[in-house]
Order: C-alpha cells, then sequence, then structure tokens
C-alpha cells in the first residue's frame, strides 16, 4: 500500500477528524503539514538527499554531518514545518 493511499484511507481520514475534534474541544489547535521528504530532509541544516537515510532507523546528513535516530530527525522535521504554518496561518 503506497503512503498516498494511506494518508486518504478512510481509517487515517477519520483519524484526523476525530484528532480535530478532541483537539478544538480542548482548546488545542491542529495544524497539517506536507509529510513530503520528512524522513530524508535534515532537520539541522535543511538538506534533503535519499543518501541521508540508507537505513531505516538511522539519519545521517551527508551535508553536514549531522545524525541522530530517523524518527526524531523527521518528527523535528514536522514540528518545523508546523510552527511555520501557524505563522504563516496566524500573520497579521
Ligand atoms: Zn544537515
Amino acid at each position: 500500500m503506497t503512503q498516498r493511499v494511506t494518508l486518504h484511507s478512510w481509517s487515517f481520514h477519520q483519524l484526523g477528524r476525530f484528532l480535530g475534534y478532541k483537539a478544538a474541544r480542548a482548546g488545542v489547535a491542529v495544524i497539517y503539514v506536507d509529510p513530503a521528504f520528512t524522513a530524508q530532509q535534515c532537520s539541522s541544516c535543511g538538506h534533503v538527499d535519499h543518501k541521508n537515510r540508507l537505513y531505516q532507523a538511522s539519519f545521517s546528513c551527508t551535508s553536514c554531518g549531522f545524525a541522530e535516530h530517523a524518527d526524531v530527525n523527521a518528527a523535528r522535521n514536522i514540528a518545523a514545518r508546523g510552527e511555520t504554518g501557524w505563522a504563516v496561518s496566524h500573520a497579521a
């Protein structure tokens, strides 16, 4: 199953709706971000290369040498995109 199919499947859509509903009740914002290349992008310098992630669990930037668990690196990229999305949606 491709990631695109997974992201648009009913269960994933339903999860998003539940999260949005629960977050709204708690007064917490939900920001959706484009997850493209978050696993291949360096959270330290921004360099994107599939060679940054030669193994499933490890990330090592071919540009700056930054190394981290691959999931932690990807989570930092998603968080950064969320912060950017928040700033854009709340500008002015
Ligand atoms: Zn880097």
